[in-house]
C-alpha cells in the first residue's frame, strides 16, 4: 500500500481543495488562500543556567488577516516544524471564520522541550523569542496564545517583553491566555474543553443518542482533554478511557477523573495509575469500544492505518490536524460522525476573542458572561455547519471549510487588492 502522506500543510490544503472545488473557487483566490501570507523563520541564542549558550529555531507564520489581526498559538515541542506551524496558522485562519469572530489565522513555534529547561531558561527562551517576533506582533497585528506546552506563565512574560519593547505601552492585548491578574479572562484555561463538550452534546442530540448512556475515549489528558473529559462527565457522559504520553488507561466501567487527577498532581503523568487497565501501545486506546472519541493530542492519530478499526460512533475532534483525508475517506464510510477540529476546538479562540475585547474595554467579565456567549457562539457555528452539511450532503469538514472559505472570500472580495 502507498504511503499516506503525514505533512500536516499539504493535508491543510487538501482539505482546504476539497471545499474550494465544491465552492469552484476562482484559481487567483486558492492560490492566495492556500498559502500563509507570511513566514517569519529565527534562530537566536540564549544564555542557559551552565554559562553555555545554545540557539533556538522559532517561527511565526501569518496565514490570513483578511476578517481581522491575525491570531494563533504558540507551541513549544522538540517536533515545530514549519509546515507544521503552517498548516496550523492556516486551521485559524477556517476556525475564526467558522465560528465567526472578527480574527485571521496564525500559529508559532519554538523547537524545545521545555521539560528539559529550568525556569530560568524558560523566561530567556520566551523573551528572546517574543523579541525575534515583536516586529509582526501587536494587539491589532497579531496575537499570540498558549498552545502544546505553553500557559499562563509563558503568556505573561510575552506581555512583559512587549510592553518593555515598545516604550512601556500597556498592550495587554498583543497575547490572550494570561493570568486572570493581567487581564486574563474566567475560564480560558478551560473554554477549548467546553467548546469541545458543546459540539459533542450537540453532535448527540443530532444523532439521537442518550447522553447518560454514551461512554467516551480521550487521547490527550492536557489542557484540551482534561477539561473535555471533566465536562463532559458533568453531562452524564461516562469516560472509560484516557491517555497521556506516558501510557493509555481504560475501564469500561468508568474512570474517576478526581481520582486521576489527584494522581497526576502527585506524578505528573499517567503512568503508573492503579485502578484500571493499561493499554499498549498507548495509541490502541482510539480502537477501544465506545460511543464517543475525542482525539485531544497531536496532528496523525487517526490514518488510513487505524481508521478502519475505530469502533467510535461520533468523533469530536479536540486536538488540531488528528484525522488525515484518507481516514476522513473511510469514516464516512462506516458512517461514522466527525466534528472538524476548526468547529469542535475553536472554543479557545472564541474565549481568547473575548479576552482581547474585555482588554480592549478595560473590562473584566464574569465567568457566567463567558460561558454565556460562548456557548451561543458554538451551538450557531454548529448548527450552520450542520445544517449546510445536509444541504449540500457533505460531511461536516467540508461543510465547515465552504463556510469558512466563503467568509474569507467575501472580505477580500470586498477589501480589493493592493494598490
Ligand atoms: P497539552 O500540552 O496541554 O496536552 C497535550 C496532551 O497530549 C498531554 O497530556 C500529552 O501527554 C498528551 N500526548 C502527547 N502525545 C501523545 C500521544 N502520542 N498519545 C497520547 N497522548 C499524547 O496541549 P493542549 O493545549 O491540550 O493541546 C492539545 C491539542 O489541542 C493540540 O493539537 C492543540 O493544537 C489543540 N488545541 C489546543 C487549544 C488550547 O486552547 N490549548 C485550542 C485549540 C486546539
Amino acid at each position: 500500500m502507498e504511503q499516506e502522506n503525514l505533512n500536516p500543510f499539504q493535508i491543510a490544503q487538501m482539505q482546504f481543495d476539497k471545499a474550494a472545488d465544491i465552492l469552484k473557487l476562482e484559481e487567483w483566490l486558492r492560490l492566495l488562500l492556500k498559502k500563509p501570507d507570511r513566514n517569519l523563520s529565527v534562530d537566536f541564542p540564549v544564555k542557559m543556567d551552565d554559562g553555555s549558550i545554545r540557539i533556538f529555531s522559532g517561527y511565526r507564520v501569518q496565514h490570513n488577516n483578511t476578517r481581522g489581526p491575525y491570531k494563533g498559538g504558540i507551541r513549544y515541542s522538540p517536533e515545530v516544524n514549519l509546515d507544521e506551524v503552517r498548516a496550523l496558522a492556516s486551521w485559524m485562519t477556517w476556525k475564526t471564520a467558522v465560528v465567526n469572530i472578527p480574527f485571521g489565522g496564525a500559529k508559532g513555534g519554538v523547537v524545545c522541550d521545555p521539560t528539559k529547561l529550568s525556569p530560568a531558561e524558560l523566561e530567556r527562551v520566551t523573551r528572546r523569542f517574543t523579541y525575534e517576533i515583536s516586529k509582526i506582533i501587536g494587539p491589532d497585528v497579531d496575537i499570540p496564545a498558549p498552545d502544546i506546552n505553553t500557559n499562563a506563565q509563558i503568556m505573561a512574560w510575552m506581555v512583559d517583553t512587549y510592553c518593555m519593547e515598545n516604550n512601556d505601552h500597556y498592550s495587554l492585548g498583543v497575547v490572550t491566555g494570561k493570568p486572570l491578574c493581567l487581564g486574563g479572562i474566567e475560564g480560558r484555561a478551560e473554554a477549548t474543553g467546553r467548546g469541545v463538550m458543546i459540539t459533542a452534546m450537540e453532535a448527540i442530540k443530532e444523532l439521537k443518542m442518550k447522553p447518560n448512556k454514551v461512554t467516551a475515549v480521550v487521547q490527550g489528558y492536557g489542557n484540551v482533554g482534561s477539561h473535555s473529559a471533566r465536562l463532559l462527565a458533568e453531562q452524564g457522559i461516562k469516560i472509560i478511557g484516557v491517555s497521556d504520553i506516558s501510557t493509555a488507561i481504560y475501564n469500561p466501567k468508568g474512570l474517576d477523573l478526581k481520582d486521576i487527577d489527584a494522581y497526576l498532581s502527585k506524578n505528573k503523568m499517567l503512568k503508573g495509575y492503579p485502578k484500571a487497565e493499561h493499554i499498549t501501545p498507548k495509541e490502541k486506546l482510539l480502537e477501544m469500544k465506545t460511543d464517543l472519541l475525542v482525539p485531544a493530542a497531536l496532528e496523525n492519530q487517526i490514518t488510513t492505518k487505524n481508521a478502519d478499526k475505530i469502533q467510535a460512533k461520533l468523533i469530536v475532534e479536540g486536538a488540531n490536524g488528528p484525522t488525515t483525508p484518507g481516514a476522513d475517506q473511510i469514516l464516512n464510510k462506516k458512517k461514522i460522525f466527525v466534528v472538524p477540529d476548526i468547529l469542535a476546538n475553536s472554543g479557545g479562540v472564541t474565549v481568547s476573542y473575548f479576552e482581547w475585547v474585555q482588554n480592549i474595554e478595560r473590562e473584566q467579565w464574569t465567568y457566567e458572561d463567558v460561558i454565556r456567549k460562548l456557548n451561543a457562539k458554538m451551538v450557531s457555528a454548529y448548527k450552520a455547519v450542520s445544517d449546510l452539511a445536509k444541504k449540500e450532503k457533505v460531511d461536516m469538514r467540508t461543510a465547515a471549510y465552504m463556510i469558512a472559505i466563503g467568509k474569507v472570500v467575501e472580505a477580500t472580495k470586498f477589501r480589493g487588492i493592493f494598490p
